[in-house]
């Protein structure tokens, strides 16, 4: 099965008559496994039936094994993630489910749909068992009281006493780091949990693939660090969406079961996005699609088993990639054309504490559909990497593109400068690096020198036309979103916004910094009219 592009589909594994047939059916028209719908509450036994009964129709069996999930308001989460008695709960249900799976030999285990840690805008958690831990990762971290204080702005009498803010409290209280700090362990609580459960089906079944799938979108609530999370696990099922399918793509090691949901979502009931979906799967890299699902409203089948008209607009994509073309593809590499794009989740924090411009899911967003208009093959590279490897992770990319990047650390700020000093070219937008990696403000940015520019201590939102004269071309751009607070220091600059400098050009050596003193957020909705083309000539 790992040498073949896979197709799944949502279902149910009892044994009621209709439900066979559904079963009956995905089998009959080619899907080769099910995602067998959550199954923590079953007992093992009736885990094996399910499976006998998926096996009948057949296809294989993708567990949906549990749901990290959370909709609530409260700042103690229900459950909370580090609570000792759900952990010992998990690890259990993992190990007794995964006995009654194993047998069956599942591709993957899922650890659930949409898990995430709390949804937008929700501070978690602030449990006992959690805020001892964030004590005690402070402690790890900067030794002492006096230090945290001292390096997150704070005065806490005690460690015992401190108490992250919220969102707000720390906008207004300026506490940015203590806030910014408290994310980052969040996402490493989420990111335990899943280690966890995955280490508990891997103690059963060494080769298991797990991880989750149908992400939220990337921000600083739902818990989600790409680089940290797609290091460990060997499974994702992503939704069609922007930044994070070519994100996830991109991170995500090899010989993972890499999928995408579509299929018959009232949103997606157009015959040529239909038809379209599965190929961008594979050509994105993807080995595997996911249709949602065998029935109910948004099903395959209708109730009397005759398929629906969207379920059969894209079946003959369907087939033809199960025809060979996906086993041709699967181990297939995609290509870039030497350009990176940086994925930083430090700095999706610093996008949402500076916030005054731009949002960082719509500047990369932005960003990627305006080099894939322009045809230019580019994958994400993780801060992780680039902090843990230097220039290195850079390695056979001529471009390194930084859409939102404002908060990185010194190693990070480092290894770009020695990439462009080595003859790499270095795109930037709005105000990068003017944080360091736990969002303190930085005076006049970290790679000021790099990029020739100087930035005010604060943005200075400026909505204006902008005009750009470079290598002969003149370009006006009808509104762009600049900050006026960026002065030049070196860098010539080929574009302004009134006064303000938009396009500033600084070579080093072979190298070349280039900010782009806007966001290309706006692209999206730009996509296909005539003001859309300065843009893509300038880049
Ligand atoms: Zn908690």
């Amino acid at each position: 099965m790992r040498d073949d592009f896979l197709f799944l589909i949502w279902g149910h594994g009892q044994d009621l008559w209709l439900v066979r047939r559904f079963r009956e059916q995905a089998g009959r028209y080619g899907f080769d496994a099910l995602d067998l719908y959550y199954i923590a509450a079953c007992t093992p036994r009736e885990v094996s039936r399910f499976c006998r009964n998926i096996f009948e129709a057949n296809l294989r069996v993708v567990p949906y094994m549990w749901r990290f999930y959370y909709r609530g308001r409260d700042l103690v989460r229900k459950p909370c993630l580090t609570d000792p008695k759900y952990r010992s709960k998990v690890v259990r249900r993992m190990t007794e489910l995964t006995e009654a799976l194993y047998p069956y030999g599942p591709p993957g285990y899922t650890l659930g749909d949409e898990n995430f840690l709390a949804p937008h805008g929700v501070d978690v958690c602030r449990s006992e068992t959690c805020l001892a831990k964030f004590r005690e990762y402070l402690k790890r971290k900067y030794g002492s009281l006096e230090r945290v204080n001292e390096v997150l702005g704070a005065n806490f009498p005690s460690l015992e006493l401190l108490v992250p803010p919220t969102f707000s409290e720390a906008k207004e209280r300026g506490l940015w780091a203590l806030w910014a700090e408290h994310r980052r362990f969040m996402e490493e609580v989420f990111d335990e949990i899943h280690d966890l459960a995955l280490e508990a089906i891997r103690g059963v079944d060494p080769e298991a693939r797990v991880g989750f799938d149908g992400p939220g979108p990337t921000d600083s609530w739902h818990g989600y660090d790409w680089a940290k999370l797609l290091d460990k696990f060997r499974l994702m099922g992503t939704y069609h969406r922007l930044p994070e399918i070519e994100i996830v793509r991109s991170l995500a090691r090899k010989g993972t079961l890499l999928g995408s949901w579509y299929g018959g979502y009232i949103a997606q009931r157009r015959p040529e996005l239909l038809r379209w979906l599965p190929w961008s799967m594979l050509s994105l890299g993807y080995n595997s699609c996911w249709y949602f699902s065998t029935t109910h409203s948004e099903g395959a089948f209708a109730p009397d088993l005759s398929p629906h008209r969207h379920f059969l607009w894209q079946l003959p994509e369907m087939w033809a990639i199960r025809s060979g073309l996906g086993k041709l593809f699967v181990n297939c590499e995609k290509l870039h054309d030497g350009v990176a794009i940086l994925y930083s989740q430090p700095s999706v924090h610093g996008a949402t504490l500076s916030g005054e411009i731009e949002g960082w899911r719509e500047a990369h967003r932005g960003t990627i559909l305006a080099l894939r208009d322009l045809g230019v093959g580019f994958k994400y590279v993780s801060y992780l990497d680039l902090r843990e490897r230097g220039a290195r992770a850079l390695e056979g990319f001529k471009v390194l593109v930084l859409p939102l990047t404002q908060a990185l650390s010194d190693a990070e700020a480092m290894a770009i400068e020695e990439f462009v000093s080595r003859g790499g070219f270095v795109v930037a937008d709005l105000r990068p690096a003017s944080m360091d990696e736990i969002c303190r403000p930085r005076d006049g940015g970290m790679l000021s020198g790099l990029f020739g520019a100087r930035l005010g201590p604060k943005p200075e939102p400026l909505d204006a036309e902008g005009s750009v004269r470079w290598d002969g071309l003149v370009l006006s751009l009808k509104s762009v979103r600049a900050d006026a607070s960026v002065k030049p220091e070196g860098a010539k600059v080929m574009g302004q916004a009134g006064r303000t400098p938009i396009v500033l050009v600084n070579r080093r050596g072979e190298g070349c910094a280039i900010l782009l003193n806007f966001a290309l957020s706006g692209y999206e909705g730009l996509r296909g009219n005539e003001e859309a083309e300065p843009l893509l000539s300038l880049l």
